[in-house]
């Protein structure tokens, strides 16, 4: 929605609505109450268990980036926030108060749809009377980590993400390994937002030893061993492992819940790079403006939204 200028308006939900899942590495249950917040009040996480702490989504709150992107203030933490940030990327939510009483989200189906759907149907959107504030990258920034590159290229102030992805697994090479995608609110849960975590079965049992990933399931992850899948039905889509990539990069890349307009290129990203990459370009004043006028996006049925390529 927006306002007699024309300009997009900040977004909160209509109204509080919840449910309650396990978490991915604790294996406990946890409950979620998503609530609305005040324009400006950006997205913030409050620890219903420990006397309600807050943690608030900003790039200098991510305190842990090994298999999932941890927030900490204020003496509390919360894990795995991503798939949640893409939602709310795609949707365009500036505002939120999540509660939880644990200290790690729910892995849910290990995909953002669950989060969609509570977000649209469950809780509505609800426009509020300030316009929405990008930031608009104004030159190149780059981080690596290992074997992980990932930049941000100016554009004309548009949301795009390009991928490669390069495991030498069997499985996930045969599924292709490029995409790239620009963010839509009218796609996103069919391009991206579907696509679930994965990981190697042998992955999982080294995890179990460390007591990581007690709560995870072939209903919550894409497993797979040296032959293939090992969930019933197999993928949702022939690369999914790249959409969840993407999907993933949306997320880390919303984690102070403004959208990033930049070409966001990658090669093996995880939630480590991408975070170095928005603190790099957080950090450096000269790289980014903030703007209320991001481009328009091109129509929702221009053909082939995310797009595949064959990494080099
Ligand atoms: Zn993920």
């Amino acid at each position: 929605m927006t306002n007699g200028e024309g300009k997009l308006l900040q977004q909160t939900v209509a109204r509080e609505a919840g449910f309650a899942g396990v978490a991915l590495h604790s294996g406990r249950r946890v409950r979620v109450l998503l609530r609305p917040r005040e324009a400006g009040g950006g997205v913030v996480f409050c620890r219903a268990d420990i006397g309600g702490a807050e943690i608030a989504a900003k790039a200098e709150n991510v305190c842990d980036t090994r298999l999932a992107t941890t927030l900490r203030q204020n003496g509390a933490e919360v894990g795995m926030v991503e798939h949640l940030l893409s939602a709310l990327a795609a949707l365009g939510i500036d505002n939120l108060t999540v509660e939880v009483d644990g200290p790690e989200m729910p892995a849910l189906d290990g995909s953002a749809a669950p989060w969609l759907l509570l977000l649209s149907s469950a809780c509505g959107l609800r426009a509020q009377n300030i316009p929405k504030q990008f930031i608009r990258v104004r030159k190149k920034i780059s981080a690596r980590l290992g074997a992980a590159g990932a930049e941000f290229f100016p554009n004309e102030g548009r949301a795009r993400y390009r991928v490669a992805i390069d495991f030498s697994h069997p499985v996930v090479r045969r599924s292709g390994g490029g995409l790239e995608y620009e963010l839509r609110a009218e796609d996103y849960e069919r391009e991206i937002g579907r696509a679930r975590t994965f990981c190697y079965v042998h992955d999982v049992e080294q995890m179990r030893k460390n007591k990581k990933a007690l709560g995870g399931s072939l209903g919550n992850a894409v497993v797979f061993d040296d032959r293939g899948v090992l969930n019933e039905g197999g993928l949702r889509y022939k690369n999914e492992f790249v959409r969840h990539k993407i999907l993933d990069a949306v997320g880390d890349c919303y984690i102070g819940a403004h959208l990033i307009l930049a070409d966001y290129r990658a090669a093996r990203p995880g939630h480590g790079v991408n975070n170095q990459l928005v603190r790099a370009l957080l950090a450096d004043k000269t790289a980014f403006e903030w703007t209320e006028s991001p481009a328009e996006s091109p129509p929702a049925d221009s053909p082939a939204p995310a797009r595949s390529f064959a990494p080099a």
